[in-house]
């Protein structure tokens, strides 16, 4: 089993976000009447490594249980890793939880924020707008009690909403307008870093527009760095830089968004972007349709953990495993079949 890796606490590296070789493992039990046996292990993130820049958005795709939400919360140490580095602006995050140094991780918790996949759930039903907007500044104690009538109202303008949607509970609002709350919350401390966990699920197409939109803007006027995660690779060609690929825990390809989208090189980037709608059809692009189910993390197949569904399997892909090689600058490609 991985430990925690014991890496330097500082990382002279340019990137904002540095994360390396970042495993998490989660134990698979068995209740008998006596006492509990591990039988397994479910391997959620699997040796990844990447960096994101000042002002850069990266997006991160892979069907739903692929991972992503896993590395979200693991970066941010929401869930402890089993083993690997993050560096945030040259900082050894897990190093800083590990600690203990409350003011640090505070500090670290301004600067690193989330914005949660379904408002439903972190937005409190019987707390005002207004409520739910001061509780950071409270929390933190970084405003005196009579400035955070004024930082509340500054928020709801930020996001596009009025001052008196204060006085309002959530369940008042549309979808979209819920989603603009949890941005405000989100960065309220001023973070330089937000992780987009599905920003735009199961909104309608005009309301995930508006969204992307806002979120683009704001990124613009505060100088922030995205993570956004989504199983909607048009979304994601919308607000990103570059663009990862996850599979069953592993990236499988990473490039900028133009070379994503027009010349991608892993067999099931090709999969994923075929199904992307486009509006000229003389483009002749095919749809690749995958056969069969994500198989578990349970037990990942070996070698290249694609090749149960790969539509270009060779012997090589069932014994070794493809690492995720520069096949031209920046652009980073795991198959046997793929070589720069
Ligand atoms: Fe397909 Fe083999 Fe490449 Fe995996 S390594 S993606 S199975 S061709």
């Amino acid at each position: 089993m991985h430990v925690i890796s014991t890496s330097s606490k500082v990382n002279n590296s340019e990137h904002l976000i540095e994360v390396k070789g970042l495993v998490k493992y989660f134990p698979v039990l068995s209740r008998g009447i006596i006492r509990t046996k591990r039988i397994g292990w479910v391997h959620a993130v699997d040796n990844v490594s990447f960096h994101i820049d000042e002002g850069e958005t990266l997006g991160l795709v892979g069907e739903s249980g692929c991972g992503k939400t896993t590395l979200a919360r693991t970066i941010l140490y929401l869930i402890p890793p089993t083993s690997g580095t993050v560096y945030f602006d040259g900082e050894n995050v897990f190093e800083v939880f590990k600690s203990g140094d409350k003011s640090k991780i505070m500090e670290l918790r301004r600067k690193m924020q989330i914005l949660f996949q379904n408002p439903y759930t972190f937005l409190d039903p019987r707390m005002t707008v207004k409520e739910i907007l001061s509780e950071p500044f409270e929390v933190h104690g970084v405003l005196d009690k009579e400035k955070i009538t004024d930082a509340v109202f500054k928020l709801l303008d930020m996001v596009g909403l009025e001052p008196y949607h204060a006085d309002r509970y959530p369940h008042e609002f549309s979808g979209g307008q819920r989603r603009r709350i949890s941005i405000a919350r989100a960065l309220a401390l001023e973070p330089k870093f937000l992780i987009l966990d599905e920003p735009v699920a199961s909104l309608d197409m005009s309301i995930r527009s508006q969204i992307l939109k806002l979120l683009i803007k704001l990124q613009q006027e505060k100088k922030l760095t995205y993570l956004c995660i989504s199983h909607d690779l048009n979304s994601i060609l919308h607000v990103s830089d570059r663009v990862a690929v996850m599979y069953l825990g592993k990236f499988v390809e990473i490039a900028d968004v133009e070379t994503i989208f027009k010349k991608p090189a892993h067999p099931y980037t090709k999969a994923l972007i075929s199904a992307v709608p486009v509006i000229d059809p003389k483009t002749g692009r095919e749809r690749i349709i995958l056969q069969g189910e994500v198989p578990s993390a349970i037990n990942p197949p070996k070698g290249c953990r694609f090749h149960p569904r790969c539509p270009h399997t060779k012997d090589i892909c069932k014994k070794r495993e493809p690492q995720l090689v520069e096949i031209e600058k920046g652009h980073l490609c795991a198959c046997h079949l793929v070589s720069g």
